[in-house]
């Protein structure tokens, strides 16, 4: 089996590293990663410049764009033989409900997903990005690709993973989960540039709202590894009827 990894949170990432390391271990690994830290960056791509992608070394390229762009040209024609599997992550903190909106982690996986891929994201439930147990993080990595290598696991498959960032065989199992829904994120906090100027920083994410049976939330708050399988399609199906029925008088 050929992997691609990729992540968010740049090519230098101790959670890229150390996924990339444990899954050699049952692949062949190719990383294709951003060149900094790229969190945040959603599914865009880079389509006003052109994306320099830069070699390291037989299995590494540093790429100067997003982690959507990353998998898009790793899977448009960089990579050869095209891989079986997309993997990214680990990243220096939960994905949990809305965060798979924003999150660059999970548009990797999602790309590949797109591209006709499976596709594993892995984040590690890390207190202010102060990740540890990266290390339980890959171990859950690894032994969702022998699932899914086995046959164990649906061909069409796009997976969040959240893992407690706590010592290796000391997570209490895995559930499968929903997103759960956070609260709106905190206030922005506006400061003056040297100049005089106004500037913003974009403030942290809403603390959890909806965390009830079932979510994200829950398991990992209860030391559990969350696996959510996501699905691309927007639609709010069961507001269909209500909106058509409203444009129709
Ligand atoms: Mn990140």
């Amino acid at each position: 089996m050929r992997i691609l990894v990729s992540n968010d949170d740049g090519i230098d990432a101790i959670g890229l590293r150390t996924l990339a390391r444990a899954l050699e271990a049952v692949a062949d690994v190719v990383v294709v990663a951003p060149d900094r830290d790229r969190s945040g960056a959603s599914n865009s791509l880079t389509l006003e410049v052109p994306v320099r992608v830069t070699q390291v070394d037989a299995r590494h390229w540093r790429v100067a764009g997003t982690p959507t762009d990353c998998v898009h040209i790793a899977l448009s024609g960089l990579i050869s033989p095209s891989p079986d599997l997309v993997v990214s992550g680990i990243n220096n903190s939960a994905n949990l409900g809305d965060d798979t909106i924003y999150s660059g982690t999970v548009a990797a996986a999602m790309e590949g997903h797109l591209l006709g891929l499976p596709a594993i994201a892995v984040s590690l439930a890390s207190a202010d990005h102060v990740g540890e147990h990266f290390a339980t993080a890959a171990e859950v990595a690894v032994a969702l690709v022998r699932r899914f290598a086995a046959g164990e696991l649906p061909r069409e498959l796009l997976l969040n993973v959240n893992v407690p960032d706590v010592w290796p065989g000391t997570a209490r199992g895995m559930r499968v989960t929903r997103l759960g829904f956070r609260h709106r994120a905190q206030a922005t906090s506006p400061q003056l540039d040297p100049r005089g100027r106004t500037v913003y920083w974009i403030g942290p994410p809403g603390g959890a709202r909806d965390t009830g049976p079932g979510t994200d939330f829950e398991a990992v708050a209860e030391g559990y590894v969350s696996i959510t399988p996501l699905t691309v399609d927007l639609t709010r199906h069961a507001q269909l009827a209500a909106v058509a029925g409203a444009l129709s008088s």
